[in-house]
């Protein structure tokens, strides 16, 4: 809803032309705050284009898309002209509603003052207004719904004359709260007016709070002057909003169908209301999906609809509302249809039957989207008109997040909200919708070879390439040609390509792909920007904070470092992919900070704290000023700790824990060295594999884990065999779909079920480990780690390949000093760790997996993930657990979770008895200053500490007092 504030209105503005009023109206707009002085021109150039004049004597100025850069808010301002303008298109206007949108939010205020069109007298209302709240009352004046559904039906009711169902009728409409006592009187008094098939109306227009229609039937045979009466219509008038209703009852006579409905029940009578024949077949179908029908799934039962070939109708099956064509996009999105509601689709003639089953099964499955089953006993189709709307952050507040990369930033934020692009469906001139298209793929195409070159190589350019290479495909282009020939606008036909490449992506259910579908709908989106002259948002030049809804890995890999300053998120968690990425990066990041942050206005200043995990929007003087301090002490402390860093890791007291570095690349394994590791503590070799279109072979591997050893240069290297499934899908090893990837195939268990592709790996490290010629005395440490091990079965049966290479490789030719031990990611494991630590090597704790599965959250779960603290009591005994078994034996443990970085963990984790840490590069000098600030003793107590607590939240409040 548009709501407007009296500091938003002007009243009684005068001007001698039309450039004068837009003139103040941008005045008005840059004094409010809402514009840069810039965005004037914008409004003038806008005007040039073409009027933006609305009708009844509003226009609603507006900047072109280029110079909405200019808005530094979104909001309107009001100007009322009482003795009018004449504007350049000769109409005269009274009021102006300027706006300032950062995207296409002023297509939303347009939506809703369409309504003062329907009303001639709204604009002399305006001119005539003598208070702020006069003219934001007209101007904001939602559109009535009129009623009619199961509950103003009043069937079979015991009347003796057609009067007294007349009454009928108004005194349920009274019941319902529709109408007040005046209407009744208006009923009473009113002569019934025969429609015709024995159908009369009545209605009143007297205390009508909402415009509905009743329908009452008899319980028996009535007459009136020798006239069936089958049933009467009382209609509540107001205003316009009941017309529809009306000329729903007169299209059901015109079609003859009037005379059954008597004789029926409610359901059938709203259906024929609703413009169902008798004669047509229904299926109704439930909606699944979390956010209802929006864009996306209406347009793939849009599609799935035209392809059956027979016209086919859907109507909410709640309510009374009218069907509409299931081809029609923008009727089908009107429908509004929530998660939970029923659709009733009808369609005519023989094949009616698997058209409508098709369609049907389409819903159920999701529309192209994942979703869940609908529980009525539990759940709720709650209309979205009854959510809060969701309140701005205030001014100087300190908002939780989670603490997803530590870091401090002060800097505006720019938020990136996906462009809404409006477009006809249909275009007439297929010829000249074919030109607009390849015009516009050219110009994309320009527009991204551009963003290459600033790009400079690198991964974003890598990325960025491939979204070239997208727009070239003849497939989507000739997809989308097809869409122009059936007399689809250009817009229309390319996004429908878009979609339908990208949901074929999807199909193939797993989620690297998925990612794909999410970048060939970026491409897309670009050539709609180009045809709809949008300009899609366009980050600042200077440093920022990037505020958005979620964030995928390749999309934090797209990130600008050099202007990133910091990254909030309303989603996601601590230990999503994305996160860890922008720890590696060395971005501060907030994630999982609610959908409030969305409400920050671009340009709005803010403290990002990605240690504390919280956000100070537009912060005072004074905390500005604190936040600088420790800006500034923590540059210091990370110099100090950068010169520091080939130090040996230890405590105050000289406690000796390895500080490792976690590695995706083999190609960073130096850059670690260089950043003070003392070995890799974590080689995800997964990502070595993804960056291959296919396996990658012995030679290949070989090469591959090499580099990291040499980097290493004697210091050891724990390289994790293939972690695949779950979140890190391999395309080129499909998994069948499944219901929980997290729970099904994945790390070893996947790997077991291929063991030759484990043997080539293991082969592969063994061999890259081997001493290298020119220097065969080096050590080359090799440590193998097995993921997602669940008992010591999966062990056993890795171990047996493991030994039988140590047999077959000479040992000249492999490593000598090599381990083979687990990681403990799964409750299983670290219950079982007094067996597995008899046979294993070596532990490396996965605290993002094992909190993930002790606490059973997702890690990626967009809402819950942010729950999934590793500093969890339960989390922290399970690897005291795992401390006490492997030291029991002999054999030694790491931590190679996110938590093993965690400023509040490290104390903790030491006073476990954790020997190793593997953290990102990027925070290994800063894990190991911190093991310089405390001794084992005080690491000692805080473990214990934490370990008394009963939540995580008690145990990062017990640590934070200390
Ligand atoms: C873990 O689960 O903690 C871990 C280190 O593995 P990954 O994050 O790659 O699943
Ligand atoms: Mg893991």
């Amino acid at each position: 809803m548009l709501t407007l504030r009296p500091e938003d209105i002007l009243l009684d503005c005068r001007a001698p032309d039309w450039r004068d009023a837009l003139e103040q109206a941008a005045e008005s707009l840059h004094r409010a705050g809402l514009t840069a002085p810039a965005y004037r021109d914008g409004l003038f150039q806008r005007e040039t284009q073409s009027s933006t004049y609305l009708g009844n004597a509003i226009a609603i100025p507006h900047g072109t898309p280029e110079s909405r850069e200019h808005v530094l808010a979104t909001g309107v301002r009001v100007l009322q002209f009482p003795a009018g303008v004449e504007w350049h298109d000769g109409q005269r206007i009274h009021v102006l509603v300027a706006i300032a949108a950062q995207s296409d939010e002023h297509l939303d205020i347009l939506r809703q003052l369409t309504h003062v069109l329907d009303d001639d007298s709204v604009g002399e209302r305006l001119a005539g207004a003598g208070s702020a709240a006069t003219v934001a009352a007209l101007l904001s004046k939602a559109q009535v719904e009129a009623r009619l559904d199961a509950d103003t039906l009043c069937l079979g009711f015991p009347a003796r004359d057609a009067r007294e169902l007349a009454l009928a009728g108004a005194a349920r409409l009274r019941q319902l709260g529709c109408v007040g006592g005046d209407f009744m009187a208006d009923v009473a008094e009113r002569p019934l007016a025969s429609l015709g098939q024995g159908l009369w109306l009545t209605h009143g227009e007297r205390s009508v709070a909402v415009p509905a229609l009743a329908l009452a039937t008899p319980d028996e045979r009535l007459e009136s002057g020798g006239e069936a009466v089958k049933g009467v219509f009382c209609l509540a008038a107001q205003g316009d909003a009941h017309r529809g209703l009306l000329e729903r009852v007169l299209t059901l006579l015109d079609s003859g169908a009037a005379a059954e409905l008597p004789s029926t029940d409610a359901a059938t009578v709203l259906a024929r209301l609703a413009g169902e024949s008798a004669a047509a077949h229904t299926r109704l179908a439930r909606v699944l999906n979390a956010h209802g029908l929006h864009a996306r799934p209406a347009k793939q039962l849009v599609q799935v609809a035209r392809e059956q070939g027979l016209p086919i109708q859907v109507r909410l099956a709640e309510g009374g509302g009218a069907t509409v064509s299931a081809s029609s996009l923008t009727k089908v999105i009107n429908l509004g249809a929530r998660r939970g509601q029923q659709l009733v689709f009808s369609a005519e003639g023989e094949e009616a039957q698997q058209a409508l089953e098709a369609v049907c099964r389409a819903v159920a499955d999701g529309l192209g989207e994942h979703v869940l089953p609908f529980d009525e006993s539990r759940e709720r189709s709650m209309p979205q008109a009854d959510a809060a709307p969701i309140q701005p952050l205030p001014d100087d507040e300190p908002h939780p997040g989670v603490a997803a990369s530590p870091g401090l930033a002060i800097a505006p934020v720019f938020v990136l909200q996906t462009p809404r692009f409006d477009y006809p469906e249909r275009a007439a001139d297929a010829a000249e919708q074919q030109r607009r298209l390849r015009q516009a793929l050219v110009e994309g195409a320009a527009q991204l070879e551009a963003l290459v070159q600033q790009a400079r190589g690198g991964e974003v350019a890598q990325i960025l390439s491939m979204h070239e290479e997208m727009l070239t495909d003849p497939e989507l282009f000739e997809a989308a040609r097809e869409g122009i020939q059936e007399g689809r606008s250009a817009e229309a036909a390319w996004w429908e390509a878009i979609e339908t490449a990208a949901h074929a992506q999807e199909m193939l259910a797993d989620r690297l792909l998925a990612e794909r579908a999410a970048d060939l709908r970026d491409v897309g989106r670009r050539v709609l920007g180009v045809l709809c002259e949008v300009t899609l948002p366009k980050p600042p030049e200077t440093p920022y904070i990037l505020v958005t809804d979620d964030i995928g890995p390749s999309d934090v890999a797209r990130l600008d470092t050099q202007r990133v300053r910091g990254l909030l998120t309303a989603r996601g968690g601590a230990t999503a992919h994305s996160a860890i990425l922008a720890r590696a990066l060395g971005i501060p990041a907030v994630v999982g900070a609610g959908e409030r942050v969305l409400t920050l206005a671009g340009g709005q200043e803010l403290i990002l704290d990605g240690e504390r995990g919280r956000v100070i929007p537009t912060p005072s003087a004074e905390r500005r000023a604190s936040a600088e301090q420790r800006l500034a002490e923590r540059e210091q402390r990370e110099a100090e700790a950068w010169q520091a860093r080939f130090e040996a890791a230890q405590t105050r007291d000289g406690h000796r824990v390895e500080v490792a570095a976690n590695l995706g690349n083999t190609t960073h394994a130096a850059n670690a060295v260089e950043r003070g590791a003392e070995g890799i503590g974590l080689l995800r070799t997964e990502f070595l594999f993804m960056a291959h279109a296919r396996e990658p072979d012995l030679a290949t591997q070989i090469e591959e884990y090499r580099e990291a050893l040499d980097a290493l240069d004697g210091r050891p290297l724990v390289a994790r065999t293939l972690d695949v499934g779950g979140d890190k899908p391999l395309p080129y090893w499909p998994v069948p779909k499944e219901d929980n990837p997290f729970l099904g195939l994945r790390g070893i268990r996947l790997s077991l079920t291929r063991p030759e592709v484990l043997e080539t790996q293991l082969r592969a490290l063994l061999m890259a480990a081997a001493p290298a010629s020119e220097a065969a005395d080096k050590p080359r440490p090799l440590r193998i780690m097995l993921p997602m091990v669940k008992d010591v079965g999966e062990f056993r049966a890795a171990r047996a390949i493991f030994a039988r290479l140590l047999d077959e490789i000479p040992a000249a030719e492999r490593a000598t000093d090599v381990q083979l031990g687990v990681m403990i990611e799964v409750p299983s494991a670290a219950l079982l760790a007094p067996v597995l630590a008899a046979e294993v090597d070596f532990f490396s704790v996965g605290t993002n997996d094992l909190t993930q599965y002790t606490l059973a959250i997702d890690r990626d779960h967009p809402e819950l993930s942010a729950h999934a603290d590793g500093l969890h009591p339960a989390v922290l005994r399970l690897i005291e657990m795992t401390v006490a078994a492997a030291h029991a034996h002999g054999k030694w443990v790491g931590v190679c979770g996110e938590l093993a970085s965690d400023t509040l963990a490290v104390p903790v984790l030491v006073g476990l008895g954790v020997d190793e840490l593997s953290v990102s590069a990027r925070q290994v000098p800063l894990v190991k200053a911190r093991l310089r600030e405390f001794d084992l003793a005080e690491a000692r107590t805080q473990a214990q500490l934490a370990l008394a607590q009963a939540t995580s939240e008690a145990v990062r409040d017990a640590l934070e007092v200390r």
